[in-house]
């Protein structure tokens, strides 16, 4: 007997309030050897058989184990997660109030999730079915003669949804099984090889009888060729079938055998080696700076921050060099509309077979191969989306997040981390670097920088020294005075006359965050509003519907105003069709190509559109923020942006932040090459200070000016902030918790700590839940972070209704 036995402590993929800590299982001896802390295991709970994450491993004395159940298996030969990612899932759950089960679940691929499916039987004492609805005793026939079904199937019949299903099993005559997916499929292809000698093949090949072609064609094959080949090669070559080759083998002549193989998403590109470029100064000055922080095996904190076109891409390209040099890896993040295959390339074209990269684009299994090459150790590069932070690399020396400012880098689900907090944590455990890149930074990361907590580093040039493009700001409420009501400005209107005169081509932007194209009776104002979200519809021209862009309801579009009845139904807004009706109506002839949600949702989609205007399909790229970054294309020597103020009045803190970032980044896409550029910015607010800077590349100015401001409204970086968001179908019911909420939270008024609210959320209702949200601004340095936190995870049992549903979202810095 052994004294002492194995012990296994899993966070279960049950995730519920009660089971959001580790719980312990024995480790049985067959499983000793593939067990380790970051194992995907398949575990009993309760009545069910669960997935979950080994967190720790322990052993403890047989007598005290006689209850404790065993793992039933272990899903992975390799363990998806290394022990500092659970570690930072731990982390993860603890700063940003997350179950840990939810942070362990983000750092894998979709195809490692849990995967459970879940399937309908027909309870074993069910009661007779002859006195239910026809639609409901057919179900349970269907069901029964099946045996079992998947309940994502029952689902699309006819007649059945949740709420029946449900009944029917808490009635008993439906049971609801659960299998726990298995080892996530791999594709494989087969390999064949002869068993013999050229020479036996050769006296095989004579008792082949005349007639049977094609066998004689696979020998005469391996004769020639007696190298390994893989068999959809060897069907194309011998001109035969699967099965022929299987008789072969059968035979003893050949082998065959299955090998597992990636699904490389660029297989097809042949990426020729380019070297390094000699670097400017400036970029030499920027990159020893990195090189200093990577030898010194410190966690270190770099902001670069350069004009777009200053060549920031190069300096990363050398630094990841140096990192890989060193025996270590390197986690590239940049936004995902930026993961071009244009910037894919150069990572291609610089490091080859080292380089994975991640990004939504991927089918889940081209995902998880991609994964699966940086937790081999085979490839020491990713390039990624968000995500990627999570790579689980085990040598970690550089973290780069290009565009840093990008608020895509902020999760909107649970877990709702932040990339660069993930990327600060990281670079602890490991002494790593991180670059933060960006023309246009996060102010806070600017602040951080220049009060010395990053270092600094600037690159104020281009590196073909191009001069920046003039920038007109056009004032529309001037041009309405003048009586001119188009959606374009007269200036405008001869830049692009002119731009398409000389064979250029010009790109217009239309900032739509905060837009919509809504429909308004003109007797009786009444606007077309979401039944079930308090937002107006948006128009699409296309298939003339009405359609809610947050919960995905459409309609018709009524030809009466359901309010009042009247006739005159009128289309507001600027939407990108709008835009591109009026281009048509003003330029005759003139080709646009239009990118935004609608034209883009398939795949490839955007490459495509991108591609056509690249080759000079088109004279007009007309587009959402989309189009705002990355884009690199010669000809183009005009950018208008058709109302730059549509976002400055969001509520929210960075608004002002965001509209200069958009435009600086905007003008960065005009004459980048040979050709001059020109911007047009049309705004009604020419004024105000983040369209004023942006116009005149004041950067210190703009960056200065919104410190100032937030120091003065108390937001980050001057302090952090909570934002509790409830939601319920009942609005009375909402109200009472969510001033319980801020009760609690304001509760003997903790030192620094400030709660805004209850207040609606910028959406009221959204399908059909109502919404309100409480905010807590707190100042970073003190020690009410703690007692705070700990008032956010009691809201807990203070909230205690099951219909509601709450999240807390961090903003500002981490410590
Ligand atoms: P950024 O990432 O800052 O926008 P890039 O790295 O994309 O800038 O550089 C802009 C252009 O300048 C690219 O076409 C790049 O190939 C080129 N480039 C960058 N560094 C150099 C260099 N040292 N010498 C010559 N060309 C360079
Ligand atoms: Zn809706």
């Amino acid at each position: 007997m052994r004294a002492d036995r194995r012990i296994a402590r899993v966070i279960v993929d049950v995730p519920s309030k009660e089971t959001d800590r580790p719980f312990d299982y024995e480790v049985p001896d067959s499983l000793l050897a593939d067990t380790e802390i970051g194992s995907r295991v398949k575990v009993p709970f309760g009545p069910r058989t669960v997935m979950g994450y080994v967190v720790d491993l322990t052993t403890a004395l047989s007598a005290s184990l006689t209850r404790l159940k065993a793992i039933i298996d272990v899903l992975d030969v390799t363990p998806p997660l290394t022990p500092e990612l659970v570690r930072l899932a731990f982390w993860l759950s603890e700063v940003y109030l997350c179950r840990k089960i939810t942070a362990l679940h983000a750092m894998v691929p979709a195809v490692l999730k849990g995967r459970y499916h879940r399937m309908l039987r027909v309870h074993p004492h069910a009661p007779p079915a002859t006195a239910l609805p026809d639609a409901e005793r057919q179900l349970i026939e269907r069901i029964e003669s099946k045996q079992e079904v998947p309940l994502s199937q029952a689902l699309t019949w006819p007649g059945v949804n949740r709420t029946i299903i449900r009944r029917l099993i808490r009635e008993k005559r439906l049971l609801l099984v659960e299998h726990v997916g298995d080892r996530a499929t791999l594709r494989t292809v087969t390999w064949v090889k002869p068993a013999l000698s050229s020479d036996e093949l050769s006296r095989c090949l004579a008792d082949i009888p005349a007639r049977s072609v094609r066998q004689r064609a696979v020998l005469e094959q391996f004769i020639h060729h007696p190298e390994e080949i893989p068999l959809p090669d060897l069907l194309t070559r011998a001109g035969t079938t699967r099965s022929v080759v299987g008789k072969l083998v059968e035979k003893g002549w050949l082998t065959w055998e299955e090998r597992e193989v990636y699904r490389d998403p660029y297989g097809e590109h042949a990426f020729e080696h380019k070297p390094p470029l000699p670097l400017t100064d400036q970029q030499q000055q920027a990159l020893d700076t990195i090189l200093s922080a990577l030898n010194s095996n410190k966690e270190r904190t770099i902001l670069l921050h350069g004009v777009t076109g200053s060549g920031k891409t190069e300096v990363y390209l050398q630094a990841i060099d140096a990192t890989i040099r060193q025996g270590k890896q390197a986690i590239v993040l940049v936004p995902e509309i930026s993961l071009t295959p244009q910037m894919v390339k150069r990572f291609k074209e610089r490091f080859g077979s080292e380089v994975a990269v991640l990004h939504s684009g991927l089918s889940d299994g081209e995902r998880y191969d991609e994964w699966r090459k940086i937790r081999s150790g085979e490839v020491r590069v990713a390039i990624g989306a968000r995500s990627a932070i999570f790579a689980p690399f085990e040598q970690l020396g550089l973290i780069i997040i290009d565009e840093e400012h990008e608020s895509s880098y902020k999760q909107e689900e649970q877990p709702k981390y932040h990339a660069r907090d993930v990327a600060l944590w990281r670079a602890r455990e490991h002494g790593a670097t991180v670059v933060l890149g960006s023309a246009t930074p996060a102010v806070e990361s600017y602040f951080l920088a220049r009060t010395g907590v990053y270092e600094w580093v600037t690159l104020p040039q281009r590196v073909n020294n191009r001069p920046f493009p003039t920038v007109d700001v056009v004032d529309m409420r001037e041009e309405l005075r003048q009586g001119n009501r188009s959606l374009f400005s007269r200036k405008l209107r001869t830049s692009l006359t002119l731009c398409v005169e000389r064979g250029e081509q010009a790109v217009l932007l239309l900032n739509r965050r905060g837009y919509s194209t809504f429909v308004l009776c003109r007797d009786c104002g009444e606007a077309m509003t979401c039944p079930h979200c308090d937002i107006s519809l948006t128009y699409h021209q296309t298939n003339r519907t009405l359609r809610c862009h947050y919960c995905g309801y459409a309609t018709q579009v009524p030809s009466t105003c359901p309010a009042c009845g009247g006739t005159h139904i009128r289309y507001f807004g600027t939407g990108t069709q709008r835009v591109e009706e009026e281009l048509a109506r003003l330029f005759p002839g003139i080709r646009v190509i239009r990118m935004d949600v609608d034209t883009t949702n398939r795949k490839g989609a955007h490459e495509r559109l991108l591609k056509a205007f690249g080759s000079g399909q088109a004279d007009v790229l007309l587009g959402t923020q989309m189009i705002a970054k990355g884009l690199d294309f010669p000809r183009v020597t005009l950018v208008g942006v058709i109302a730059a103020d549509t976002s400055l009045y969001l509520p929210d803190f960075r608004a002002a932040e965001r509209t200069f970032q958009l435009l600086m980044q905007v003008s960065g896409r005009a004459g980048r090459h040979q050709l001059p550029g020109r911007v047009v910015i049309q705004t009604y607010n020419p004024e105000h200070y983040s369209v004023d800077l942006a116009a005149r590349y004041q950067v210190e100015s703009f960056y200065r000016q919104e410190c100032r401001l937030r120091k003065q409204h108390r937001y980050p970086p001057f302090c952090g902030l909570f934002t509790v968001l409830l939601t319920h179908p009942d609005r009375a019911l909402l109200m009472r918790s969510a001033h319980l909420a801020a009760n609690r939270l304001q509760q003997d008024r903790l030192p620094g700590v400030e709660v805004l609210g209850p207040v609606p959320a910028p959406i009221p209702r959204l399908k059909d839940r109502y919404r309100m949200q409480v905010m807590v601004k707190y100042n970073v340095e003190t020690d009410s972070v703690a007692d705070l936190m700990h008032r956010l995870r009691e809201l807990e049992d203070i909230l205690d209704d099951p219909r509601l549903k709450w999240s807390v979202d961090r903003d500002g810095r981490i410590d």
